[in-house]
């Protein structure tokens, strides 16, 4: 009983996610629900049926789809988003086709129908496979309309194993055509409005740019004897609807299009801005700032140049800015980064890998590059205490930072037990809610009076 509440509890929970309101997510995360939901309810209709009539053929079909429709089900609970959907279409697809030959050939009397569920999928495809590589989006899409010209030019059929009689058939394909408009319909629908939200979020992030909704929040970073030795500066959007929003739900998309650049430059000016604040306070002076750098703004011609044009224009210390690189960063045109790094470098300014540990870094890679920090990643830290292997891997990591003269602060720190391990091992930086949660610059200062006063 406990087990089918928690189940059910678990499916609304996904189903109304607020924390997924990345546009599109949730719609489509609903709409996968659904049609595995579909397949059950159609597999085990027909199963019935056929099973009734002795097809064992056709029910084995159908099991088929009961099983996927389940398997899809439990996928998508557990967001595993790709899996789900090669599954869903693979098995959608051998359906379409399979009832197709076996089950409605073309006759004098009764045109097939069945094929015509292949352009809605093809659609459905599309929106699908929308953040995955070109090959597999437009190849499936491709996939459906070629089988559907296939099955649209020919009659064959491999077997006259169970042919329904034409004059049910005639209504049927019917059915079916109207059946199968109406999804395509829907679906066309569904992608519009789609990209009308896409660009009203696009078209509200210009306004928040303009309007300066975006605020920081800062997040301690201290050394294990509690002093507060820097933060990390992460972006949230006051937006004056919606309130305060956190940066999983536009970072994403402003990388898509390209609006991370101006919005990384805004955030690059607020940390020089308060460097220069604090740069004559005995209290703030030695605090450094880490700004999160995305791919794009990175990979820009002219980001050194800005960046060196910045800090001539603030007068700060530049050894007090750490710029934080993500994995899937380091591994693209190595010899770029390299370049750019090394200037930067030697103006003073300091690099940390973040999220270490969850990408592809090799560690020849690690070896070539000027990082002063490896930031072990936050999901290592919270399983610490009841998985082996992120044990082995955060002693590792730590192991690693060391021996190629590096710094290494765990993110992600939320009790006294995580800090001992950590502690134990040989990490002496830390960032998590234990100490402090990302705050406004007002209770930052105030965290740090407290703890450096
Ligand atoms: P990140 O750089 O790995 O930032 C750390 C995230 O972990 C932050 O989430 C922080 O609030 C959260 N965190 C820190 N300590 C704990 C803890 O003890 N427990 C838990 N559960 N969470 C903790 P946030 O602020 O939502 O930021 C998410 C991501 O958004 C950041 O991950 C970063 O990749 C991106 N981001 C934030 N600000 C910026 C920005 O200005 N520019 C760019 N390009 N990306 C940004
Ligand atoms: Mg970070
Ligand atoms: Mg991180």
């Amino acid at each position: 009983m406990t087990v089918l509440s928690a189940f059910f509890k678990q499916v609304i929970k996904l189903w109304h996610s607020p924390d997924l309101a990345l546009i599109g997510q949730r719609r489509e995360r609903r709409m996968r629900m659904l049609a595995s939901l579909v397949l059950l309810l159609v597999g085990s209709f027909w199963g019935i049926f056929f099973s009734l009539r002795g097809e064992w053929g056709i029910v084995m079909m159908d099991l088929l789809m009961i099983l996927c429709g389940l398997s899809v089900f439990i996928l998508t609970l557990r967001n595993r988003v790709r899996l789900a959907n090669l599954l869903l279409f693979g098995v959608i697809i051998l359906v379409i086709v399979g009832t197709t030959l076996l089950m409605d050939p073309h006759t004098a009397a009764a045109p097939r129908a069945t094929h015509l569920y292949l352009l809605p999928i093809a659609v459905a495809a599309l929106m699908a496979f929308r953040d995955e590589r070109l090959w597999l989006r437009y190849g499936v899409a491709l996939l459906c309309l070629g089988l559907f010209i296939v099955l649209a030019s020919s009659s064959w059929s491999p077997t006259s194993a169970y042919h329904l009689p034409d004059e049910v058939r005639v209504s049927g394909s019917w059915v079916q055509s109207v059946a199968a408009m109406l999804m395509l319909f829907a679906l066309l629908h569904i992608l519009q409005s789609d990209a009308a939200e896409r660009s009203l979020l696009d078209r509200d992030l210009h306004a928040a740019l303009r309007e300066q909704q975006f605020v920081l929040h800062y997040q301690a970073q201290l050394h294990s004897s509690g002093k507060v030795t820097g933060a990390e500066v992460l972006i949230r959007w006051q937006h004056p609807q919606r309130g305060l929003v956190p940066p999983a739900e536009f970072i994403g998309h402003a990388e898509k299009t390209g609006l991370i650049i101006p919005i990384g430059q805004w955030v690059l000016e607020q940390a020089f801005t308060q460097l220069r604040v604090w740069k004559d306070d005995p209290l703030y002076c030695d605090i450094s700032l880490a700004v999160n750098i995305s791919q794009k703004q990175f990979r820009q011609a002219s980001f050194v140049t800005d960046m060196l044009a910045l800090i001539e224009t603030y007068g700060i210390d530049a050894r007090r800015l750490e710029l934080e690189l993500t994995e899937t960063l380091i591994v693209h045109d190595i010899d770029d980064l390299m370049c750019k790094m090394a200037v930067l470098v030697e103006r003073g300014v300091r690099f940390s890998l973040d999220d270490f540990g969850t990408g592809f870094s090799s560690l020849s890679h690690l070896k070539r590059l000027p990082l002063n920090t490896l930031k072990i990643d936050r999901s290592f830290v919270s399983d610490l205490l009841t998985d082996a292997n992120s044990q082995a891997i955060v002693r590792t990591v730590i192991a690693l930072a060391q021996s190629m003269g590096m710094t290494v602060i765990a993110e992600g720190v939320e009790t006294q037990a995580q800090q001992q391990f950590l502690l134990s091992n040989g990490c002496m930086q830390f960032q998590g809610y234990l100490f402090s949660k990302p705050l406004p610059l007002q209770a930052f200062t105030a965290f740090v009076e407290r703890q450096n006063g």
